[in-house]
């Protein structure tokens, strides 16, 4: 939904340095629909097919986003000057959005972190309690994370085999 009503949007994921890596320093709108309406073309002609490119267009001039995930998992807290910081979500575990479960993980590690501060409500919040919500999400993190891992072996895979 945006500021001129639904529209569609079409993503690609791309493996870096392969052909389909063709989504680099774009200045502005109409350089990126260029280079989406010809990566179509190439390499997804039935979509292409289905495409009225007279009407194709972004539906403002920065109705675009371009980004590089390079997955991360990081220890989730920090003792910082005495005090306990901790994180959850994308700052802390981030996922290849390819299997698309970036906000399960994030809104389960919230509950976790939720969980974890009542039960420390009469105690300090310092490391012993970062660590104790880290254990919490810590088998969960680790099997989403082998699964997108997989996933993404996976699709790797079936396209080099293409
Ligand atoms: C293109 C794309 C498609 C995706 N598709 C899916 C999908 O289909 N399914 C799925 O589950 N996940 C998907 N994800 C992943 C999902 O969006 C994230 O995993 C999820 O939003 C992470 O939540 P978060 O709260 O950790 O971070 P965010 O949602 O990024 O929230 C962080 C917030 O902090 C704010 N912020 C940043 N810096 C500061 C600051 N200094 N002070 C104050 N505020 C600040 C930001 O403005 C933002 O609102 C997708 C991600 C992308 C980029």
């Amino acid at each position: 939904m945006t500021e001129q009503g639904p529209v569609t949007i079409l993503s690609f994921m791309s493996i870096p340095k392969s052909d389909l890596d063709v989504f680099k320093g774009m200045k502005n709108g109409e350089e990126f629909t260029y280079k989406m309406s010809d990566a179509v073309q190439r390499f997804f002609p039935h979509v292409y097919k289905r495409m009225d490119i007279k009407k194709f267009k972004l539906c403002d001039e920065n109705g675009y986003l371009q980004t590089a995930i390079k997955p991360v998992i990081r220890k989730p807290y920090l003792m910082f000057q005495d005090k306990l910081a901790v994180g959850c979500g994308d700052s802390v575990f981030l996922n290849d959005p390819i299997t698309g479960q970036g906000c399960n993980l994030s809104s389960f590690c919230a509950e976790q972190l939720y969980e974890t501060l009542i039960e420390w409500k009469h105690s300090k919040w310092d490391g012993e309690m970062g660590e104790s919500y880290r254990k919490r999400t810590k088998q969960y993190v680790k099997e989403v994370t082998e699964w997108t891992n997989a996933m993404t072996d996976h699709c790797l895979s079936m396209l080099f085999n293409d």
